[in-house]
């Protein structure tokens, strides 16, 4: 009889890919905004009902919560205060 293969799940909890948080700048795939023409304060717009992670982001200011009525608008601007 052999003993089973004991395969411990590398699972503790610390070591989760981690990402720098908080760095300003970050080359993000969003588009000029449309009245200030800048990109810095620009944030994509996530439309319906967002998973925890998605609101941690949005607590971040990283996405911008567009509810479950979606409008044609992507992109919203912190500065502008606008969605376009
Ligand atoms: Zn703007």
């Amino acid at each position: 009889m052999q003993h089973a293969h004991y395969e411990q799940k590398h699972g503790n909890g610390n070591l989760r890919g981690h990402k720098p948080a908080g760095r300003g700048n970050g080359k993000k795939n969003v588009e000029a905004c449309s009245y200030c023409g800048e990109k810095d304060e620009v944030i994509p717009i996530l439309y319906g009902f967002p998973t925890h992670a998605g609101f941690m982001r949005a607590e971040r200011g990283e996405v911008y919560l567009g509810g479950c009525e979606v409008s044609p608008y992507g992109f919203f601007c912190k500065r502008c205060d606008r969605e376009f």
